[in-house]
């Protein structure tokens, strides 16, 4: 392709784009994209054809006004053109939109006009004599249709004009937006939808549907407002000089005009008086997209003039786009602290919700799928408010020809330990739990914990300087602290007796219980209770990490995706590296006595009740390792019931049977007693 054609290839793509969303917006009432997207395309090629303006094509919308109006209505053509406006989206091109005026009005004074931008429907009313007689969309520009019927409709629109100020104009055209005030619309909202019919996407969209029906019933039941902002006729003239001033002369008539409204001595006031309805925003009766800047004196705006589509004048100065059009340049695999892997977009930076927004969380694997997002695709980034911001649309009409789909990384960007997803599962992780660098806080945090390894002095203030020094790489190092006592000096507040407690408190560790180091491994899915659980099914380290995956799932308080997890992690080598490491530093814990006698044998015992300190499952499991059956039921045979908190009609029972009961503590003190919990 020659580069002409591939520049004539992109404006077509362009052309047909606004064609599309110019019909659904227009003509439907229904736009798919957001404005700010909009505007975007609508620019890009505006910009092409700046650069190649012997390419222009000649259905090119960029100097047109609105989309073609419906056969519906009459169509009338404007006795002066509705045009569009010019728009800005940021300081500097406000200040070069001043520029401009200032190059054309040299040694000039130029104050500035600022009104609120209504977004709504542009139309034209005129009066003759005095009475409303016409009411036309803008259409085209040039041709709008006549929806007199409907706008009559309008209750704050002055049917008849009176004034006790001055005479009646013979004729007067004036400008204005109809639109729906925010309570209307979300009044008309709730209706639709409690009546089950449709609702509006936005305000603009309801007042531009309600206008245009060939009911006038219908726009008359709805909550609809005018508010002007120009004459386009007066005839005989209406005496005012300027903009703001004519604004003033058409209240006299109960013509409401914006409820905020602004002189400028200066384009930097402009740009305050922005900044401070762009803030104000939300209180606002109406929507608004942006503010309308206007050379006030309308001498200086006669001598000004137009360009095709615009007043040189005027231009609306739009609020931050709340969405806006960019390619992603990269997706990475972030690790978080606690191993989960999230994609992120790098993006070509953008400026959307009023900030430059270059990376974009991708959240999972699966929202990736559902987008089908794509390195070197284009994407609209949304942000409103404070909202984050995210990627919710990828435009596959841009999409070069050589993108991949893209898949989950099978190992971990960080450590390379494997990646794992269980099924059902929508976050992937890495499962390198105790090795992961990018997990390493977290690990550390959780392996010294109180019911983990409870080493004291190791809270997480000098666990984030141990790691900055590089003292800690996994937790296995902990063991190894005492090799570096010089270095452990060197941190703030950290003096010779502290470094000592620290040491103490390690070597003190070193003696746990198989439960406590289990849980102190941080696997997913394993809390103390689990530990514990699988310290008594499994016995030794050997057998648990050679445990296989039924007989993980068959331990009580072990789930499926537990089960997974458990297996994961023992199949990742540098976890077993790490495991291997923190027994050869000394890590040990008593073997498990098993019970010589079984003190319980063949008697049965029933739990019932929620008890604080452990599950049901293990309670059970206690009673089974001293020789009880266990059952669910009451009868005269039971031996003893264990009742925790909210027993119910179990305890009746055995109560009404005079079988013995204990309490939750009572129990704790006989399995203490027969060496099943320690203390
Ligand atoms: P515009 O809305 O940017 O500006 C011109 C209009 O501003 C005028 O016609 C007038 O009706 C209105 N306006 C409001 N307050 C005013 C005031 N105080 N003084 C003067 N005029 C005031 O331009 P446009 O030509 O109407 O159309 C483009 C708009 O429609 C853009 O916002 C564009 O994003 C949107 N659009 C969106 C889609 C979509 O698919 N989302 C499609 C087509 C157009």
């Amino acid at each position: 392709m020659t580069q002409n054609s591939a520049v004539v290839a992109q404006m077509r793509q362009l052309i047909q784009l606004l064609a599309q969303h110019n019909h659904a917006y227009y003509v439907m009432d229904q736009p798919t994209i957001e404005d700010s997207e909009y505007d975007q395309l609508f620019h890009q090629l505006k910009a092409l054809e700046q650069q190649h303006s012997d390419l222009i094509q000649p259905d090119s919308p960029i100097n047109k006004v609105g989309g073609k109006p419906l056969s519906k209505f009459e169509n009338i053509t404007h006795a002066v053109p509705m045009l569009s406006l010019g728009n800005v989206f940021n300081q500097e091109d406000l200040f070069a939109f001043a520029r401009r005026i200032e190059e054309r009005l040299p040694n000039q004074k130029i104050e500035y006009d600022v009104e609120l931008k209504f977004d709504g429907l542009a139309i034209s009313l005129w009066y003759e004599n005095g009475v409303l007689v016409r009411g036309v969309t803008r259409g085209d520009g040039e041709t709008g249709e006549d929806i007199t019927q409907n706008v009559k409709t309008i209750r704050n629109l002055p049917k008849v004009l009176s004034s006790e100020k001055g005479a009646i104009p013979e004729l007067l055209e004036v400008r204005g937006e109809v639109l729906m005030p925010k309570s209307g619309f979300e009044k008309l909202n709730a209706e639709n939808e409690a009546k089950g019919e449709k609702t509006f996407a936005n305000p603009r969209n309801a007042a531009a549907g309600s206008l245009r029906q060939l009911d006038p019933n219908i726009a008359a039941s709805r909550p609809l407002a005018f508010y002007a902002y120009g004459i386009a006729q007066c005839v005989p003239h209406h005496g005012q000089t300027t903009m703001s001033a004519s604004l003033d002369w058409l209240t006299q008539f109960g013509f409401a005009v914006g409820e905020r409204h602004f002189v400028c001595e200066s384009i930097q006031d402009v740009q305050k008086a922005y900044e401070q309805i762009n803030e104000e925003r939300p209180d606002l009766t109406v929507e608004i997209d942006g503010m309308v800047i206007k050379v006030n004196d309308l001498n200086q705006q006669q001598k000004l003039g137009f360009l095709s589509r615009e007043p040189r004048w005027a231009t609306a100065y739009k609020f931050p786009a709340v969405a806006a059009l960019t390619t992603v340049e990269n997706i990475d695999w972030q690790v978080g602290r606690t191993g989960t892997l999230t994609p992120v977009a790098r993006l070509n930076p953008v400026a959307v919700g009023g900030v430059t927004v270059s990376n974009v969380t991708l959240h999972n694997i699966g929202e990736i799928h559902r987008l089908d997002v794509r390195v070197g695709d284009t994407v609209s980034v949304y942000r409103s408010g404070d909202v984050i911001p995210k990627v919710e649309k990828v435009w596959p009409e841009f999409r070069p020809v050589d993108t991949v789909e893209v898949h989950l990384p099978e190992s971990c960007p960080v450590c390379s330990s494997p990646v794992v997803m269980p099924e059902g599962e929508a976050l992937a992780r890495c499962s390198g739990g105790l090795y992961c660098a990018a997990q390493r806080i977290e690990a550390i945090r959780h392996f010294v914990s109180r019911k983990a390894m409870d080493i004291e002095g190791l809270g997480d203030r000098w666990a984030e300087s141990l790691l900055h020094l590089d003292l800690l790489k996994d937790v296995a190092d902990i063991y190894h602290l005492h090799e570096h006592r010089e270095k452990l000096l060197t941190i703030e507040k950290m003096g010779e007796k502290s470094v000592q407690n620290l040491i103490d408190s390690i070597e003190n560790s070193k003696k746990t219980s198989f439960a406590s180091f289990i849980f102190a491994l941080g696997i997913r899915g394993v809390g103390e209770t689990t530990a514990r659980m699988l310290a008594n099914t499994f016995q030794s380290l050997e057998a648990l990490r050679a445990a296989d995956l039924e007989a993980l799932k068959k331990t009580p308080d072990v789930g499926d995706i537990t089960a997974e997890w458990i297996i994961d992690f023992f199949q990742a080598p540098h976890n077993l590296e790490v495991v291997d490491r923190l027994i050869a530093a000394g890590i040990h814990w008593d073997a498990p006595v098993a019970p010589t006698r079984q003190p319980l044998n063949g008697e049965s015992w029933v739990v019932t009740g929620t008890l604080s300190s452990m599950g049901r499952d293990e309670a059970t499991q206690l009673l089974q390792t001293l020789g009880a059956r266990v059952s669910g039921s009451v009868s005269s045979k039971t031996k003893c019931v264990v009742a925790g908190e909210k027993a119910g009609s179990k305890l009746e029972k055995a109560e009404k049977l005079g079988i013995p009961v204990l309490n939750e503590e009572q129990f704790i003190a006989l399995m203490k007693e027969h060496g099943q919990i320690e203390g």
